[in-house]
């Protein structure tokens, strides 16, 4: 059965004189190899040189804070239920008195982990978080031979807390922290 229309008999004539020098072939393949270096490369050197991405590119994951640097992720779950490739997993926590400044609702994830070598990148997580929590940004994983390296915990994800002096100079005061 004949599946497409590109198929080509195969010759099996006895070669000519010129064919059996193979002169004229490997000439042939020369000329196929020179021609192309004077193209324009097709590819990139790779992790040196990267192409623009798309603006709706989805790349690398983080999981944010509120304006108040609290922790907005409420480990409910919805992320990993809608999640295709089964590569979110987490741990919740109740929040004890005296941590209302580091999570912003009463349960929290003590554990959150992205397996990135099963991820699509489809941000349904994004989709499903009711708590604006998880946002897929445009960065990529940076390539490694550990397949460890893969699997993000919480702190890879989680956007950096601000610090005293960046709070500061967010409210208007150019003062430096002290030492
Ligand atoms: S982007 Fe898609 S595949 Fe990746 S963790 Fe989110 S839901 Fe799962
Ligand atoms: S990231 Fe959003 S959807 Fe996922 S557990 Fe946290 S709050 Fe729920």
């Amino acid at each position: 059965m004949q599946l497409t229309n590109r198929s080509k008999a195969v010759n099996r004539d006895p070669m000519t004189f010129s064919e059996s020098l193979y002169i004229p072939g490997l000439l042939k393949g020369m000329a196929t190899t020179v021609g192309h270096i004077f193209k324009k490369k097709a590819t990139v050197s790779y992790p040196e040189e990267t192409r623009p991405f798309s603006p709706v590119f989805r790349g690398l994951h983080i999981l944010n804070r509120d304006e108040e640097g609290r922790e907005k992720c409420t480990a409910c779950g919805l992320c990993a239920l809608s999640c295709p490739a089964e590569a979110i997993t987490m741990e919740a926590a109740e929040r004890l008195p005296g941590e209302e400044h580091l999570y912003r609702e009463e349960k929290y994830a003590a554990k959150y982990e992205i397996n990135m070598l099963r991820c699509i990148f489809c941000g349904f997580c994004e989709e499903a978080c009711p708590k604006d929590a998880i946002y897929l940004t445009q960065s990529i994983p940076p390539p490694n031979y550990d397949r460890e390296t893969f699997i993000y915990k919480k702190d890879d994800l989680l956007l950096p807390a601000k610090t005293d002096a960046q709070e500061r100079a967010a409210e208007g005061d150019p003062t430096p922290l002290q030492p």
